[in-house]
This record gives C-alpha cells, structure tokens and sequence, in this order.
C-alpha cells in the first residue's frame, strides 16, 4: 500500500497554529504587548486603525532583538524564554511557546524594526504568509516596533467572520485594559484612528485602575490584602454599593497575568453574601502571587485559563481576605497609604464613644392575629408596615361591606352583563371593565368565556417595547427638558457604548448636552421615565449591550428597545390602582402581539367557564 501521510509545510502549520492564536485583532494586541513586557519595556505605545483590522502598530522600548534574533523570532517553536521542560514550572514571563509571531506573520502583512542597546543600527525585516520579503539595516531606536498590515489578508473567510469595527473595538480596548491592569509600573498608551483613548503614565495599581476607569472610581475601592504561604493577595474590591449591573469590572490577574476563573469569582460573590442587590456584580482588581510551580498556564494556547494545585485552599484564602478588608471597610475608616489616614476621621468623631446599636420591638406584633392585619416586610419602606389584605380576602371583605381594614372596594367590580365577543375576535371593548389585581403581580380580568390572567410586568414590557420601537424607527418621541442637566459619569468602555446609541436614545427622547471623556450632561429625557430612573436605566441598558453587542442597525434598536422596555416597565410587587390595571389591559391589546413579551415569555392566560366547570364537577 501506499504511503500518504506527509509533513506538512511550515507556511500550512504555522496558518493552522495562527488559528488558535489569533482570533481576532485583539488577540494580536495581547500576543505584541506581552512580548514588549517581556523584553523589560518602560513605555509602550499601541496605534491601530480601523479596529485593527488595517494596522496594528506596537511600538516598545524594551531589549530590542539583534539581526539573528530578529529572523529566528518569527520561526515556529522559536523563543527566548524557556530552554529545557524544566523552566515550564518556573515561568514568570507571559510567552514561552514562541508561536505569536510565526502564527501573525503567516496571516498578515507584518514589519519588524528593532534594535538592541549595543548596536549602532537596528534591524527591518518584512514578512507576509510567511515569507521574508525583505531584510535591511535600519535608523530605529532602542526597542521594538511591529506593524501589523490587512490582518487575515489571505484568509478571507477569517476576515469576513471579524465583527463590526465598534464590536472589534471593544475587544482591543478590554485586552488594552487587562494588560494595562496588571501592569502599573509601564507607561502605555492606545491610539484608534488618530484618537487617542488611553494615555496611561507610570503609576501604582490604584492609580491605574482610576486612570483607567474614570476619576470617581478611586472612592469606591476598597484594599485587599493577604499573605499566606499559598498565596499572596493584593488589589481591591468596590464598594457593594457601587456593585454594577453588569460583570465589566471584574479581573483577577495570577502572576500579572489575567486569568479567567468562574471558580475564584465564586469566592469573590461569596464573600459578598447580603451586601449586594440583586443582579448586581462586585468589581474587583485582584492580584494574586503564586509559585510558578503550583500552577499550569499551559492549558489553553491564549493563556487565560489556568489550574492551580490547591484550588480549595485559594478560594478559602481569598474568601475570608476579602470579608475582613470589607468588614473592616463598615467598622472603621480604610486605611489607604496613597492617602492621610488621618484625614479619614472627622478630628471631633475619633474620642466618641461608640454607641450601641438601638433595638426596635414592635410591642403590638402578635403572630396569632388574623391575615388581614398581617404584617409583611416590604423591602421598599425597609421596614415593616401594614398591609392591605391579599386580594382573595379583600374578595370576601368587599362582599361583607365590613372590612376593617382599608379595603379598597370601590377597587373590586364586577362583570356586567352587557360584554359580548371574545378576547381573541376584536380588539379593546372585548375586555371586560373589570379587573383587580392578585399578589401585586397579575392583574385578573373577567371575560364573557371566563378569567384572564395577565403578568403586568411583561404586560407593561411588551406595550413599552412597541411604542419604543415605533419611536426609534418611525417618529421622534416627545422629551421632558430637565431643569438641571443631569451629569452621569461612565468609564471609558461605557462612553464608547454610549456613543454607539446614542442616535437611537435621542430618538426615543434624550437629549445630550455634550458628551465628554468620562461624562455625559443629559438635558432632556423621555416623557416615559423620571429623573431619578435615568442613571440606573443607562447602567441596565450597557449592561444589557455589554452581554450580547448587536452589529446591524435593526437589532441594536431591539435590544435598545428591549433592555429600556424592561427596565421602565412596573415590578411585580408593585401596588397598581384600577385605572393603571384598565390601562395596561387595553394598552396590551391594542399591542401587535400582545400573547409574548419581547423575550417570548407568556403574558397572559386564560381560564374558561368549562375549565372552571371540570373542577367543579
Ligand atoms: P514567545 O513570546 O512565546 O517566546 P513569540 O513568537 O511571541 O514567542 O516571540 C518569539 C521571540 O521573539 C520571543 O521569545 C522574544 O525573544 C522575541 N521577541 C518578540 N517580541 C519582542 C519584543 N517586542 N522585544 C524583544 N524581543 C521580542
Ligand atoms: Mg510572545
């Protein structure tokens, strides 16, 4: 028989490697930028235009490469920094499989200029697919500059999968910030099409972590610190009153590497137990040291995944260093070295006795008393208060016209013997006047053939999504002119997001009065919502386009539509009188599709007069 297996051209291997390397342009921004930190730079500069899609430029001043070196960096396998299998347990540089290059210049237009300390003129090396088109002496300065030209050139179906220059963007920006975080003591900088995004100078962590998320961000962290013989942690948790909606500002880097960890983010929700609302995520920048023996970068080719040999005892360490830096955080004043301590106490509070904590007992609370006079909680009094009774009861009540309560029973009506039609025939008059509303959360209308029961919170959702849309799309909506511009401020990534709708958001009814590096003034909002709802509207709405980032023109609205229609829409759990029940009711019908909210989930069913009659049988 004949033999068919042969090796494959290096060209054809290293365009497979590339593959796994490089995804997307920002995976050729992690791989160039860790190369410049390994070569011990100070200052290291990144340009790129089109999302990286046309250039990508790195520029260092790091050790720079000699002409043997320059040619050999782009060979597959080639690196300076392991030697034996042995130095695998002792890494502390970022690369050691010496594939970046080779997989880069296999499927880009790439040049490199370099020059070490020593020599007088540097090295130019050009290379495409692969090939070396040119090699020449070159004026350059100490460092390294690698420009990366028309990315997947020779790959279009790669190409033509590369998202929306906005999408790739914000991939770049995430990787910028990942390896700006986890190095302080660098200078970086990033330029996008002649913009300049970031100009990070030489700083320590919480410098950096501010530089980059905007001024107010210092406020909010709070220090972490821990040594152990397992690990060294350092870095800082938010505040669990600035916990965000989304997951945006969560990093923790093992060896100034940034790795991801489901497992260790538990710790870190963990130790946050009954300080966060729901749905909100801490932010934290922790960095964690560890013995290049006990862990194994080596699992994933782009590195951010990595095990630890005692993972169990990590999370414990991690869990309770961050409950004791958030506890002392409530107790006493952080102690910050950046800053005078002493400043943090006000001089006239630090000789005051403590007192003791007040004790509230309800003297008149008995258990025994009938549901009607119950006591529950509600969360938004943050105390507890008396209750109108379950809406069942009040059905009883109202019929014995001598509640003791206060009892609405002008709310409870009931079903007149004119309705005609069914709910599915025609439109609004079909639906009966009456309704009431059960465990604040449905409302329960009668219909000639029997009960409808409708979720009012995907109700409300379903009819604000319309109207949202057909404000987007068709008509401008109305706006309410605030009389005090509001000013919300954002991080950067956030700003950019904003940015990116902010067309569709005017056409629902903001106005922005101007949109600076890290704030935007708002000046005018739509008549739907109020003032105090704008803040956290916007936060959902990033959060929401941080999840799932739509590249045409249609989804982004749906999603904008979406995100704002069910953050405007009315909670379960919230109290709503007959003229707002009558509302929803007709509003939803008049809907074109009134049976699904905009996430598919039911809205309303129905239960039938011989539904009813079954169970009575
Ligand atoms: P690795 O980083 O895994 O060693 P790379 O393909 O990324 O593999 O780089 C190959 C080699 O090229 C590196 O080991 C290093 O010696 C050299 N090199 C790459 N980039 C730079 C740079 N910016 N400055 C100095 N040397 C560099
Ligand atoms: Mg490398």
């Amino acid at each position: 028989m004949n033999n068919i297996i042969q090796l494959l051209p290096d060209h054809v291997a290293n365009q497979i490697a590339a593959g796994e390397v490089v995804q997307r342009p920002a995976s050729v921004i992690k791989e160039l930028l860790e190369n410049s930190i390994d070569a011990h730079s100070g200052r290291i500069q990144v340009v790129i235009k089109d999302a990286g899609k046309t250039l990508i430029q790195v520029i260092d001043d790091g050790a720079g490469m000699s002409i043997t070196d320059a040619r050999m960096s782009f060979e597959r396998h080639a690196t300076s920094k392991i030697k034996i299998a042995d130095d695998l347990f002792a890494l502390r540089t970022k690369g050691f499989r010496g594939e970046a290059l080779a997989s880069i210049a296999a499927i880009a237009h790439v040049e490199l200029k370099t020059k070490t300390d020593n020599e007088e003129v540097g090295t130019c090396i050009k290379i495409e697919g692969s090939k070396i088109s040119a090699q020449d002496a070159c004026v350059t300065p100490k460092g390294t500059c690698i420009s990366v030209k028309n990315l997947f050139y020779n790959i279009p179906a790669r190409r033509n999968f590369l998202k929306s220059d906005n999408v790739e963007t914000r991939h770049i920006i995430d990787e910028f910030q990942r390896v700006a975080l986890a190095h302080p003591d660098i200078s970086f900088s990033l330029t996008h099409n002649g913009n300049e995004l970031f100009q990070l100078p030489a700083a320590n962590h919480r410098q950096r972590i501010t530089n980059i998320l905007g001024g107010k961000t210092n406020e909010k962290l709070v220090p972490v610190e821990e040594d152990t013989g397992i690990v060294k942690i350092s870095g800082f948790v938010g505040k669990p009153e600035f916990a965000k909606k989304s997951r945006g500002e969560q990093f923790f880097f093992v060896n100034n590497r940034f790795i991801k960890s489901p497992y260790l983010n538990h710790a870190v929700v963990a130790s946050f137990e009954g300080l966060l609302k729901d749905k909100s995520y801490p932010s934290y920048f922790l960095y964690l040291d560890v013995d290049p023996k006990t862990i194994d970068i080596n699992i994933h080719p782009t590195k951010t995944e990595i095990k630890f040999d005692d993972e169990h005892a990590l999370y414990a360490i991690l869990k309770s260093a961050i409950k004791h830096a958030l506890g002392q955080f409530n107790v006493a004043p952080i102690l910050d070295f950046d800053r005078d301590s002493e400043l943090d106490t006000p001089y006239n509070y630090q000789s005051k006795q403590a007192s003791a904590p007040q004790i509230e007992v309800d003297r008149n609370f008995n258990p025994f008393q009938s549901e009607n006079s119950a006591r529950s909680y509600n969360p938004s009094n943050s105390g507890y208060r008396r209750e109108k009774p379950a809406e069942w009861e009040s059905l009883y009540s109202g019929l014995e016209s001598q509640s003791t309560a206060d009892v609405d029973v002008r709310q409870i009506e009931f079903e007149s013997e004119e309705v005609t039609g069914n709910l599915f025939a025609g439109k609004e008059d079909e639906i009966e006047k009456s309704t009431f509303q059960l465990h604040k959360k449905y409302i329960i209308s009668t219909l000639k053939s029997g009960i409808l029961v409708i979720d009012q919170h995907r109700a409300h959702t379903r009819i604000l999504y319309e109207e949202l849309l057909k404000n987007i799309t068709v008509s401008a909506a109305v706006s309410q002119q605030l009389l005090f511009p509001l000013k919300l401020q954002f991080n950067h990534q956030e700003m950019e997001m904003l940015q990116e709708i902010k067309e569709s958001l005017e056409q629902t009814g903001f106005i922005f009065s101007s949109f600076d590096k890290d704030e935007v003034e708002i000046s005018g909002i739509p008549t739907l919502i109020s003032e105090s709802e704008v803040e956290i509207l916007l936060e959902q709405l990033i959060a929401d386009f941080e999840k799932d980032v739509p590249d045409n023109g249609f989804s982004q609205t749906d999603l904008l539509s979406k995100s704002l229609a069910n953050s405007m829409a009315v909670r379960s759990g919230t109290m709503l009188n007959s003229a707002e029940q009558q509302h929803i009711v007709n509003r939803l019908f008049a809907c074109k599709e009134p049976a699904l909210s905009p996430s598919n989930r039911t809205i309303f069913t129905t239960l039938s007069i011989e539904e009813l009659d079954k169970k009575f049988a």
